[in-house]
């Protein structure tokens, strides 16, 4: 493997923060430079030049936006995109939830517009259209979008931008509610979305967001949900600014298992918000209380990310040294963050399984590790599996009592590095 630069033209980096626009950022928390973390290898690529592209996290001093400045071009980072949300029913049960508070609170009527931003396979727009919504999915990614359309749930295969929210509300009329599950965290102009939102929504309708939470990443030490996709770590304060800056006020926020912990945050025109939901003052309390406008948290948690990765290292290599074999279970976007940042190879962990056929016989960027279907775990049974889908160790530690009961120990990586012994439990 030889390292290369990011190609000409597929990196840029910001001079300002990307909510304020003020210019007071320090970087905290240094992983770079590093692949991007969903460009999987085929065999024949292994021996090519591979680029690395930065990967630092920025604190602002003026709104608290912890944020990356080197934004990949998205044609580049999404080209080889390997993710169907529905192959997750656990993400599936979440939407439906979602999907029915959203139409309790929201007062979303059989007949109402219900756009979905990002939309994927259709996953959420689903059990929008089974409690009588009109859905409309919008969706970059073709082939995807052509999916769910032909499953019945429209989905337009374009950018959301404001030429696009003046189509819906040509074509279809404005949306009562308008949603972004993991999007907002992903997209550099936010300013631009949220004009094109607000060009969308009815005077009264509402606009739900869900974003990884920073103070579960935090906690939960989950410095590998870092990744260049990832151009934002929201915590609410600067949310609330955010959409202030923009006339639409936050009336409610609830904190989510998805993703380690997300913010499902609602939001609403000034004229039209009412008076806040509770929850949104008793989160800006608990985030004054744990410091999240102070560097000096980020520097801290820089800090448990080196110790971490020193504790995982010398675990490994004592389980090497004692003559056993350890695979890797998942091979999420967020493992390649873990391996690459821990310099975690194929010294170490001889294959990788994963459920998902499109990353199966690929290696993972920058470590070079053979993805594999789960059976190889029956086949060539290791001694020890790395749990690199953290998020799902609970059913994972389950589906592997078979191995387990046979002696097989697993390791969890986060918050942080421990064994859990054949009969124990995440
Ligand atoms: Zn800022």
């Amino acid at each position: 493997m030889t390292r290369a630069p990011p190609p000409p033209g597929t990196l840029r980096t910001n001079d300002a923060c990307r909510v304020c626009r003020g210019r007071d950022l320090t970087k905290v928390l240094s992983l770079g430079p590093q692949p991007l973390a969903n460009s999987f290898l085929r065999a024949e690529d292994l021996a090519a030049p591979e680029p690395f592209f930065p990967l630092d996290v920025w604190f602002c001093g003026t709104c608290g936006l912890v944020q990356l400045r080197d934004v990949v071009a998205p044609e580049v980072m999404f080209k080889h995109y390997l993710y169907a949300s529905s192959t997750s029913p656990a993400f599936v049960e979440h939407m439906r939830g979602l999907a029915q508070e959203v139409a309790k609170l929201r007062g979303l009527r059989p007949g109402d517009l219900a756009v979905d931003i990002g939309s994927n396979d259709g996953i959420l727009l689903r059990h929008f259209k089974d409690l009588g919504a009109r859905v409309l999915g919008v969706d970059p990614a073709e082939n995807i979008a052509a999916l769910a359309t032909k499953q019945g749930l429209e989905t337009w295969p374009r950018l959301f931008d404001l030429a696009t929210a003046r189509d819906i509300v040509a074509q279809k009329g404005p949306a009562r509610v308008i949603t972004a599950c993991n999007v907002f965290a992903h997209v550099d102009d936010v300013h631009a979305l949220l004009e094109a939102v607000k060009a969308a929504l009815e005077p009264d309708g509402a606009f739900v967001i869900e974003v990884p939470y920073l103070v579960d990443l935090l906690d939960q030490r989950l410095f590998d949900t870092v990744y260049h996709e990832h151009l934002s770590y929201f915590a609410l304060a600067p949310l609330v600014r955010l959409m202030r800056d923009h006339g639409l006020e936050v009336v409610d926020v609830r904190r989510v298992p998805s993703h380690g912990g997300s913010l499902r945050v609602t939001s609403k025109r000034q004229g039209a918000a009412g008076k806040p939901s509770d929850s949104v003052a008793q989160l800006q309390t608990l985030e004054r209380d744990r410091h999240l406008a102070s560097r000096a948290t980020y520097e801290a948690f820089a800090r448990a990310v080196e110790e971490n990765k020193r504790r995982l290292r010398d675990l490994l290599a004592a389980e090497k040294a004692r003559g056993r074999r350890i695979a890797g279970y998942g091979a999420p976007a967020k493992g390649n963050t873990l391996l690459n940042t821990f310099g975690i190879g194929t010294e170490t962990l001889e294959y990788i399984v994963d459920d998902s056929p499109l990353k199966q016989g690929l290696h993972t960027p920058g470590t070079h590790i053979p993805v594999v279907p789960a059976s190889q775990l029956q086949q060539d049974p290791p001694d020890d599996v790395l749990i690199l889908a953290w998020n799902f160790a609970g059913p994972i530690l389950e589906r592997l009592a078979p191995l387990r009961a046979r002696g097989v120990r697993c390791i969890l990586p986060v918050p942080e590095p421990r064994i859990v012994e054949p009969g124990g439990s995440a």
